[in-house]
C-alpha cells in the first residue's frame, strides 16, 4: 500500500477541459490522485481475493505442522505481540487462545 500522491498526469486537476468538454484523466481515473487503493496499474483488474484467515491457512492441513505447533494463534509461544496503534509501542500479552 502506498500513500496517495497527486496524479502526475493531470497534476491533481482530475482531467482536462477541452472547451465545454471535460476529459477525465485516464491515469488516475478522474480522482486527481493515485496510490492507496487507486493504483493505475490495478484498474480494470479484479481485486485479488482476500487471503485466507491464518487459521485456515493450508499449512494447517499438514498433520506434522499441527502436531509441532500446539497453538495456532501464538504458535506455542503462549504470548502474542502486537503494536499498539496509539502509543506505537510493542505490547506483549498472554495468548487469548491458550488462556481460554
Ligand atoms: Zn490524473
Ligand atoms: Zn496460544
Amino acid at each position: 500500500m502506498t500513500d496517495p500522491i497527486t496524479c502526475p498526469e493531470c497534476e491533481g486537476r482530475k482531467g482536462q477541459h477541452l472547451g465545454e468538454l471535460f476529459l477525465r484523466c485516464r491515469f488516475c481515473g478522474g480522482l486527481g490522485w493515485v496510490g492507496d487503493h487507486n493504483e493505475p496499474a490495478e484498474r480494470g483488474e479484479r481485486p485479488p481475493p482476500e487471503p485466507p484467515p491464518a487459521w485456515e491457512h493450508k499449512v494447517w492441513r499438514d498433520p506434522v505442522v499441527v502436531a509441532a505447533l500446539p497453538c495456532r494463534y501464538c504458535l506455542g509461544a503462549r504470548t502474542v505481540s502486537h503494536i499498539d496503534e496509539k502509543s506505537r509501542r510493542m505490547t506483549t500479552a498472554a495468548c487469548p487462545a491458550c488462556v481460554a
